[in-house]
């Protein structure tokens, strides 16, 4: 292999092993992942869809795609007659901009969670180009519970009227109640797009409400709780499917990335089995039992807890922002990310909170015990309080509970 780029394979590899990950974004894929990922489906060029492509010699990546999509449809348990699922987006931005290029008209109106409360960028945020070519109408948390409030969410959809409301988002760590979105989306006539990229994996281990009996659109990255490759898959009722295929290819995208759809196949069949809904149960353990720990060493968990895989601390509550936070646990083999908290003063690039979350350290084999330790480290580690002995217990447990 090319020495210079096997170097740096060898030394990522390394880091990763070393490291407690609590990148709520972040896994870890399986050796069969990563096989079909490298396998020889990287060089096929396969612009349109199964049986309507534009190069020679697709049959077998017809088949290829439609078995990842049918392995999609069987794990969210889906029916053929009613939900279309595209496998071709290259990532989950993208796919989220194919689906508002294909519901939305330029200038309309979707109302969506704001990206300071929890939101993505691609939910029509201002720096991203889904804020340029649509207007967001955002919306947030209660300042209290710091979760959401439909009633106020209501309020706004009926002042507002949005051609198309989101849920879902990157940094809210309750459970969203799809059926009282649904209601809200009929009251105004609004479509309901569910983003589930976060959570995904949590729904297919039947660990989290599945969105699917009320959303119209539902999309998700692969690569987070789900476990998979990069890349992004799109559900669509029926009567939406024509303008979304045709917003994907040719509207936004050329030939897909095979390599990567076999291996999002891989993981969706990986995904329905007994082992994954103990892992995406343990998951959501795991985040409760270090959420619950952290609050006991005297941190401010945003909402006071959380449902899912992740969860907000508040760090700038014992006078920390959240990247000085980042930083001193970076240095003891900590990694996540710095985070804004609902209606958080400061700004974006030094917030007052960071976000945990469970995935990786749960596919790595740790339980409650592991994650009473990780709050301990974590809490040390801002605190710059035996840091020596922080750095040990990081590097014991990454020994004892080592990479796939
Ligand atoms: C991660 C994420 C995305 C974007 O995915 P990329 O693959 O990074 O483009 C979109 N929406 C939500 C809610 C996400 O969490």
């Amino acid at each position: 292999m090319d020495r210079e780029v096997k170097k740096l394979i060898e030394a990522e590899r390394g880091r990763q092993s070393k490291t407690i990950n609590l990148i709520a974004s972040e896994n870890y894929v399986s050796k069969n992942v990563s096989a079909a990922l490298g396998s020889v489906f990287v060089n096929k060029y396969a612009e349109g869809y199964p049986k309507a492509r534009y190069y020679a010699g697709n049959e077998i990546v017809d088949a290829l795609e439609e078995l990842a999509g049918k392995r999609a449809r069987k794990l969210f348990a889906l029916s053929s007659s009613r939900w279309d699922v595209n496998v071709q987006p290259y990532s989950g931005s993208p796919a989220n901009l194919a689906v508002l290029h294909a519901l939305l008209p330029e200038g309309s109106k979707v109302m969506a969670m704001a990206l300071g409360m929890g939101g993505h960028l691609t939910h029509g945020s201002k720096v991203s180009v889904t804020g340029r070519l649509w207007e967001q109408v955002p919306y947030g948390v209660d300042r209290l519970s710091e979760e959401i409030d439909y009633g106020e969410l209501l309020h706004i959809a009926l002042i507002e009227r949005p051609n198309m409301i989101i849920a879902g988002g990157s940094a809210y760590s309750r459970v969203v109640d799809f059926k009282k979105m649904r209601m809200i989306a009929d009251e105004v006539k609004a479509l309901l797009f569910v983003d589930m990229s976060h959570f995904a994996g949590l729904v297919a281990g039947k660990a989290y409400p599945s969105p699917f009996p009320y959303a119209d659109i539902v999309t998700t990255t692969t690569h987070k709780t789900l476990r998979g490759p990069r890349s992004a898959i799109i559900f669509s009722k029926k009567e939406y499917t024509p303008a979304v295929r045709k917003a994907v290819f040719p509207g936004l995208q050329g030939g897909p990335h095979m390599n990567q759809i076999a291996a999002v196949a891989v993981a969706l069949a990986e995904a329905a089995t007994p082992s994954f809904s103990r892992y995406a149960n343990q998951v959501i353990k795991n985040a409760q039992a270090l959420s619950e720990e952290l609050h006991r060493l005297g941190w401010r968990i945003v909402s006071g807890g959380t449902d899912s895989h992740l969860f907000l601390v508040d760090v700038m509550s014992r006078g920390f922002s959240g990247g000085v936070a980042g930083d001193r646990l970076e240095k003891i083999g900590v990694v996540l990310n710095k985070n804004m908290i609902p209606f958080d003063e400061r700004k974006p690039s030094d917030p007052s909170g960071i976000r945990i979350g469970t995935a990786a350290v749960t596919t790595r084999g740790m339980k409650e015990k592991e994650m009473k330790a990780i709050a301990r480290i974590v809490s040390q580690g801002i605190l710059k309080k035996d840091v020596a002995d922080a750095k040990k217990t990081v590097d014991a447990l990454c020994e004892k509970y080592p990479l796939r």
